[in-house]
């Protein structure tokens, strides 16, 4: 396989490139910053790329790729990857799905512990040498409170049990209601946003969910509610959460994905009430292993013609 073509879309893992660089001809596509060139020279031997959350395979790339067969995204999440382009040229697509579930899912409840507890802003109180000054102010309780999910997937689903061992009752909304489940659905995110504490955003990045947590919805989980995202920054319309949350209309969040990360706006720096983290739901040494193996799992299975481990399209 040394001889197959395989364009890695920007770093992400040296985990992941060094055992991509021993089976295939890896091409680091940020070490070209001349793409057109670079394109020209080597697109005929390129026959897979790997991307990730921050660079995939867009229509213009796979369009300058004639002999792509296949993606394999180092993420679940296949925002940047344009399927509909993929499946109408016959270029497969994989993704990592299950193997990063329990990390995300630990880490959106780590989000919503630490902005209701306001663990980051008591461990800046100890530092500071405040504490010798007076005790922290009182926070809000966590467990018992109602969490809201939008999309219950596989990470939806994972946050719901750890909430429900919090005594959290739970509900969701998706596009569709799931008939195998016992948690409440609301059929908007209106209605969802209006009947919980904590509303988790755990669904895909699509046209659809593109700004799915917009002023009204804002307006709607109001200034005790608290929102938390880990799913991906364009699911919310960002300077509206700024402005709710600089003029108190909304009480708290929980973020782990921004809008144009890794720029995230500076007016939530000053803020007790908000808790940002770096994009970091999988970012674990197992899970990130694991990911990674998957990804090589995939592109050899595809090279020698057997069945792939995680298809997309
Ligand atoms: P999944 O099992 O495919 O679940 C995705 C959910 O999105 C489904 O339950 C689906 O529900 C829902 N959904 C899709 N379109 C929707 C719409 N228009 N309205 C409402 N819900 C919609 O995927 P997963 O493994 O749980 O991952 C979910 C997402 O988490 C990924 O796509 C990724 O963006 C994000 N993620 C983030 C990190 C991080 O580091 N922060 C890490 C991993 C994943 P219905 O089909 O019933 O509508």
């Amino acid at each position: 396989m040394e001889s197959i073509g395989v364009l890695m879309a920007c770093p992400m893992s040296p985990y992941l490139e060094q055992e991509l660089d021993r089976r295939f001809k890896l091409f680091r596509f940020w070490n070209f910053p001349q793409k057109k060139e670079f394109l020209r020279d080597n697109a005929s031997v390129i026959r897979a790329v790997v991307g990730n959350a921050t660079a995939g395979a867009d229509a213009e790339l796979i369009d300058c790729l004639p002999s792509l067969e296949i993606v394999a995204s180092f993420s679940v999440g296949l925002d940047k990857v344009d399927l509909g382009k993929c499946e109408q040229k016959g270029i497969r697509v994989t993704n990592t799905p299950d193997v990063l579930t329990e990390d995300v899912a630990d880490l959106a409840i780590g989000l919503m512990l630490a902005t209701l507890r306001r663990l980051c802003e008591s461990d800046r109180y100890v530092r500071s040498g405040s504490w010798k000054k007076g005790d922290f102010k009182l926070t809000t309780k966590f467990s018992g409170k109602t969490v809201g999910i939008i999309g219950l997937g596989r990470i939806g689903l994972a946050i719901a049990k750890r909430a429900e061992a919090f005594g959290c009752p739970i509900s969701y909304y998706s596009r569709t209601r799931k008939t195998d489940s016992e948690y409440k659905y609301y059929p908007s995110v209106v209605e969802l946003a209006s009947n919980c504490h904590i509303l988790v955003v755990a669904c895909a990045l699509t046209e659809e969910t593109r700004h799915i947590i917009n002023r009204e919805v804002i307006d709607a989980l109001g200034p005790k509610g608290v929102l938390i995202n880990i799913g991906r920054g364009p699911h919310v319309d960002e300077p509206e959460l700024v402005s709710a949350l600089v003029e108190g209309r909304l009480g708290g969040a929980g973020l782990d994905v921004f809008e144009h990360e890794p720029e995230v706006p500076e007016q939530l720096f000053e803020l007790g009430n908000v808790v940002l983290t770096p994009h970091v739901g999988s970012g674990t040494v197992e899970t990130r292993t694991a990911m990674a193996d998957l990804v090589i799992g995939n592109l050899e299975a595809h090279f020698l013609n057997k069945p792939l481990l995680t298809p997309v399209v």
